[in-house]
């Protein structure tokens, strides 16, 4: 498996742009709800998941990665965290409060994924 994303590190890099506040800015396809795309070999990924998973491994069935800079085009892996889906709701009810921000779409697009793998 490690061998399989160093082989694919570089072009995923390619995609992506580092800025000022230590975020990696996805360049690639961005989704409506603004998380990064990832294709590669056939199979697609969001790209923060992605990243996560080159970094750290496989992650366990269930459980999302999380922005902890609430910037979902960031994939730089020290900017994610695993959290569970309770977690995510929390986190989308502290965003709201903080205001200017949309709903978060993100635990509704994982709870349709059954397998929690794309997502
Ligand atoms: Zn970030």
């Amino acid at each position: 498996m490690r061998e399989k994303f160093s082989k694919i590190l570089p072009n995923f890099r390619r995609h992506v742009r580092e800025v000022e506040d230590g975020c990696w800015e996805w360049t690639g396809y961005r989704l409506a709800q603004g998380y990064g795309r990832f294709t590669v070999i056939g199979r697609t990924y969001l790209a923060h998941r992605f990243s996560w998973e080159a970094h750290f491994g496989v992650i366990p069935a269930g459980r999302i990665v999380r922005h902890l800079c609430n910037n979902k085009g960031c994939v730089n892996p020290s900017h994610l965290s695993l959290g569970d889906h309770a977690e995510n709701m929390r986190d989308v009810r502290e965003v709201r409060t903080r205001g200017g921000y949309q709903m978060e779409l993100a635990p509704r697009i994982w709870a349709q994924d059954g397998q929690g793998t794309l997502w």
